[in-house]
C-alpha cells in the first residue's frame, strides 16, 4: 500500500495526491497553480518596487471572458492578495477593462451573468465595461481614419448612433480574414487610448504561447511583419504604452489546466466554441486558421510552436522616430528602407491623400487592382 501511495502523491510537495501532469511532472492542483502563477510572475517582475513605499505602477488587463485572460486575472489577483496578507510590496496593482462582448461579436451569448461573476469574485479591482463604439469617444479622430480608410465603399452617417456607424463601417469589409484583422486593430486603439486616460502604464495581454506564435504566422501571411514587434514582443507600443505578454511561457492547454482547477473561474470564463465541421475553411480567417494549426501541431511538438513565439519575442521595434507610420495601425508604412509603402488617393473631390500601412491596404473595403 505504501509504495502504491507514492505513485499517487504530488512530484513537488509529496504531501497531497497529484491531479495533474504538466510538462511530465505530476502535481497537485496548489503546486501546479504555483508553477503557473511563477511563469507569470518572473515576466512581470520588472514592475515590482523595491519598497512598500515605491511607486506603484497601474497595468490595464483587459478581460475577455475567455479562458486565458480571465486566468491571467486569477493568477495576478492570487499574487496581489498574497503580498497585501504578507505586508509585502506589491509593485504594481491593476485595473481590470471589459469591451462588451457582444458589441464585438453577435454570439447570441448574453455575459451579463459572468460580468456579475466578475464584479462578484474579484471586489478589490477597478472594472470597467465599455462597447466596442465608444471607439469613437475615445479615439476621437477614427472617424476620420475610417472614412478614409474605407474610400467609397463605407458612407458614414454622422447622425446614427455610434453603434450603428462602426457597424456600418465593419460591413463594408468583406472577407472574413480582414474584417477579424481590423477588429484587432480597433480593439487595440481603444484599449490603448482607455489605458491612458486611466493612467496606466501597460497594458498586459492574456496572449498565451499557442496564440503569440499564432499571431507571429498569421501576421505574415496578412502583410503584417512591420507591426509584429509590438503585437508579439514586450516592450514599447508606438502609442507610448507599454505591451506586456506575461503568459507568453505558457500553452493554452496548460491554461485550460489552470483553469479547471479553479472554482472562481467557473462562472466567468465563456468556453470556447468548439471548432464546427460545418464552417468551410474558406470563411475562417487567416488568425482562426493559424489558431487551430498552432494548437494542433502545438500539442504534438510543443517545442517548435514555443520557438516560434520566443523567436518573435526577440524581434527589435524599428528605432527611427520620423518613419512615417500608418494612420491606422501605427504599423510602419515602409517595411524597408526606402520602401514607401503604399499610398491612397482618396476618391473625395478634396483629392486629399493619406497613407496605410501594406497590412491595412489588404484588409481595406475596396482593394487596389
Ligand atoms: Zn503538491
Ligand atoms: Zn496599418
Amino acid at each position: 500500500m505504501p509504495a502504491k501511495e507514492l505513485n499517487k502523491s504530488c512530484m513537488e510537495c509529496k504531501d497531497a495526491e497529484f491531479e495533474l501532469t504538466v510538462r511530465k511532472r505530476q502535481l497537485c492542483s496548489l503546486c501546479f497553480k504555483r508553477f503557473i502563477a511563477h511563469k507569470v510572475q518572473s515576466r512581470l517582475s520588472v514592475y515590482r518596487a523595491f519598497g512598500l513605499d515605491g511607486p506603484k505602477t497601474q497595468l490595464l488587463l483587459p478581460v475577455s471572458f475567455g479562458v486565458s485572460s480571465s486566468v491571467l486575472l486569477h493568477i495576478l489577483n492570487t499574487d496581489r492578495q498574497h503580498r497585501l496578507d504578507n505586508g509585502r510590496p506589491l509593485g504594481y496593482d491593476f485595473k481590470i477593462l471589459v469591451i462588451e462582448p457582444s458589441t464585438v461579436a453577435a454570439t447570441g451569448n448574453p455575459f451579463d451573468q459572468n460580468y456579475d461573476a466578475l464584479e462578484k469574485n474579484f471586489p478589490m479591482h477597478t472594472i470597467s465595461r465599455i462597447p466596442f463604439h465608444s471607439i469613437f469617444n475615445y479615439v476621437p479622430e477614427m472617424e476620420e481614419i475610417m472614412r478614409e480608410y474605407a474610400g467609397s465603399r463605407f458612407i458614414d452617417d454622422s447622425t446614427r448612433s455610434n453603434e450603428e456607424r462602426l457597424a456600418a463601417f465593419r460591413a463594408s469589409i468583406s472577407t472574413p480574414t480582414s474584417r477579424t484583422d481590423v477588429d484587432t486593430v480597433l480593439l487595440t486603439r481603444l484599449i490603448v487610448e482607455f489605458a491612458k486616460k486611466s493612467g496606466c502604464e501597460s497594458v498586459i495581454w492574456g496572449d498565451s504561447d499557442s496564440r503569440l506564435a499564432a499571431k507571429a504566422l498569421a501576421g505574415v501571411a496578412k502583410g503584417r511583419g512591420a507591426s509584429l514587434t509590438w503585437q508579439v514582443s514586450d516592450g514599447m507600443s508606438p502609442w507610448g504604452v507599454r505591451f506586456e505578454y506575461p503568459l507568453r511561457d505558457l500553452y493554452k492547454a496548460e491554461l485550460l489546466q489552470y483553469e479547471s482547477v479553479c472554482a472562481e473561474l467557473s462562472d466567468i470564463v465563456i468556453p470556447d466554441q468548439p471548432p464546427s465541421d460545418n464552417v468551410l475553411t474558406k470563411n475562417l480567417s487567416i488568425d482562426e486558421l493559424m489558431l487551430r494549426y498552432v494548437q494542433n501541431q502545438g500539442a504534438k511538438y510543443p517545442g517548435v510552436m514555443a520557438n516560434v513565439a520566443r523567436t518573435a519575442n526577440k524581434l527589435n521595434p524599428s528605432t527611427s522616430d520620423n518613419a512615417p507610420t500608418c494612420a491606422l495601425c501605427a504599423g510602419l508604412v515602409g517595411n524597408v528602407k526606402g520602401n514607401s509603402g503604399v499610398t491612397v488617393a482618396n476618391q473625395a473631390e478634396d483629392n486629399h491623400s493619406s497613407q496605410f500601412c501594406y497590412g491595412c491596404m489588404r484588409s481595406r473595403p475596396e482593394e487596389l487592382c
